[in-house]
């Protein structure tokens, strides 16, 4: 029997690499304890049984060999909304809350939209949408049918009922004149020799969903071709990219026939984000 504040301080400890060790102490043992991270601080002092500290001690051990919390407890929140995720989505980033927040900007409260989501992987951004914009329809696509089975768990347990999932390669799954008023995508974007993706979480991330050839393009460039055929006059297309492919986005953007391309920022001033809409 070991006390709550006494197991955290050792967990603490053994996570070294991390950049949030606390945090990640809190969120396993709290995830083995079956209660909140407030229990934790109410009850510091109160002990914990022989088998739950066993589990717990488990979970300390895989996230200091580099496993991501996400994936140990399987889930993380975005948008406020509980998700679950796997080794077969993206763990949703807060950065990506910036293409929530950019899609909601742009769809009036009202609007009875058809927006597709490409590369939904959890869900996380289509299900952000739907639950905002329940007038709005949402076809959440994605490659990966285990990633599809995720996405589609989500959506049941959060009760949403104004998505379609589709198994779909980018647009591929598309009727040839399905359009809609609104495409966004957060596609794998990065450098396949980036060193980064040897280093923290990502290591143990879907590389399809994170990878894009040699400079990080390759899927952004085939879904500003192929969303041009299927949005609506005047349509949105909004990509999450790179710190540094802004400028790129917007000429490849223009280059494609889009127009009034612009890019914006996350919460850590980085270029996060272009859009752009059909003329
Ligand atoms: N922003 C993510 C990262 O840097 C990458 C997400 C993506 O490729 N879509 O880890």
């Amino acid at each position: 029997m070991t006390r709550i504040d006494t197991l955290l301080e050792e967990a603490i400890r053994q996570f070294t690499d991390s950049g949030s060790p606390r945090l990640d102490a809190e969120v396993l043992l709290s995830h083995a304890l079956h209660k909140s991270r407030s229990y934790l601080r109410a009850y510091a002092e109160a002990e914990v049984d022989a088998e739950t500290e066993q589990a717990f001690n488990l979970l300390v051990a895989r996230r200091a060999a580099g496993e991501p919390v996400a994936h140990l407890t399987g889930e993380r929140e975005f948008w406020s909304l509980p998700l679950q995720v796997s080794a077969d989505t993206l763990i949703p980033r807060p950065d990506t809350e910036l293409l929530v927040e950019q899609a909601l900007a742009h769809i009036p409260a009202d609007a009875n939209w058809q927006i597709a989501d490409l590369g939904t992987g959890s869900g996380a951004i289509a299900l952000a949408i739907a639950s905002e914009r329940p007038r709005c329809r949402i076809v959440a696509c994605d490659l990966s049918t285990a990633a599809l089975a995720v996405a589609q768990a989500n959506a049941h347990k959060l009760g949403l009922n104004n998505i379609e999932f589709r198994h779909s390669d980018w647009c591929s799954a598309f009727d040839e004149g399905e359009k809609f008023e609104m495409i966004v995508s957060n596609p794998p974007y990065i450098r396949a020799a980036d060193p980064h993706l040897e280093q923290g979480d990502v290591r143990f991330e879907s590389r399809l969903a994170l990878v894009a050839g040699e400079d990080g393009l390759d899927a952004i460039r085939l879904i500003l071709d192929q969303a041009k055929h299927h949005l609506v006059s005047g349509g949105w297309l909004l990509i999450e990219h790179g710190y540094d492919q802004g400028q790129h986005l917007r000429e490849l953007f223009t280059t494609a026939g889009y127009a009034e391309a612009k890019t914006l920022q996350d919460s850590g001033q980085n270029d996060r984000l272009s859009l752009a809409r059909l003329p």
